[in-house]
């Protein structure tokens, strides 16, 4: 055999087994639930990932809640496009960071404003997803009940799938969450003094 056919053979062989895994471990997958997932890490890419499953769910017709804590800013390209499609509730719920606001008890009323809203759709299945963006700095920072709010996403609807944000995530948050991800900060345009880039960024 020519070094071609032997190749082609071979690959074929490695396909052919990988194959029967992929296939045993797709078909070893067989529960239908809600998700809670939690996309952390200091890298650029945890809000964008979130909206990118957002158009992925309103492709089937779901519906959706998205809660933006923190931000303040509502002309943001996502809720631009997001705010315009069917089937979509979106909150900003924040009123900045909290080195811009420096005012504690201001930035704990904020956040607890915001959790209410959230909460209220975590009681709530007709939401099939559920987006919390940048709720791990509520936590972090103690401005929500960190025990409330694990308990408000265990004990929400069993079909409900909610995506949380932010730096930080807790060791409670990641232990509870099905799926994590956590985004490394291996370059950042900003470092090199390119500011926030529309459609992009923001
Ligand atoms: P994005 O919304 O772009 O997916 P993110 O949700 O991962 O970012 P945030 O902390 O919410 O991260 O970022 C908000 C803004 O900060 C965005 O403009 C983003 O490009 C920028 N950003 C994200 N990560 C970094 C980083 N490591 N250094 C500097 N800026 C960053
Ligand atoms: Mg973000």
């Amino acid at each position: 055999m020519s070094a071609e056919p032997a190749k082609n053979a071979r690959h074929a062989a490695r396909m052919a087994r990988k194959k029967a895994v992929i296939d045993a471990t797709i078909a070893a997958a067989t529960i239908e639930r809600g998700l809670l997932i939690v996309v952390t890490g200091n890298g650029k890419g945890k809000s964008t990932s979130a909206f990118g499953t957002l158009a992925r769910s309103l492709g089937y017709g779901m519906k959706a809640g998205v809660c933006q804590f923190i931000k303040s800013r509502t002309d943001t390209g996502e809720e631009a496009f997001f705010g315009k499609q069917h089937g979509v509730e979106w909150h900003v719920l924040g009123d900045g960071f909290t080195w811009d606001t420096q005012n504690r008890e201001q930035d704990i009323a904020t956040a607890q404003r915001g959790w209410d809203v959230a909460r209220r759709m975590l009681g709530d299945a007709s939401y099939q997803l559920v987006i919390l963006d940048e709720l791990t700095y509520l936590l972090s920072y103690g401005y929500l009940d960190a025990d409330e709010v694990l308990d408000a996403l265990a004990n929400r609807p069993p079909m409900q799938h909610v995506i949380v944000t932010g730096r930080g995530a807790s060791e409670a948050l990641i232990e509870l969450a099905d799926t994590v991800s956590v985004i490394a900060d291996e370059k950042h345009a900003y470092r090199t003094g390119v500011k926030a880039q529309r459609g992009i960024d923001l």
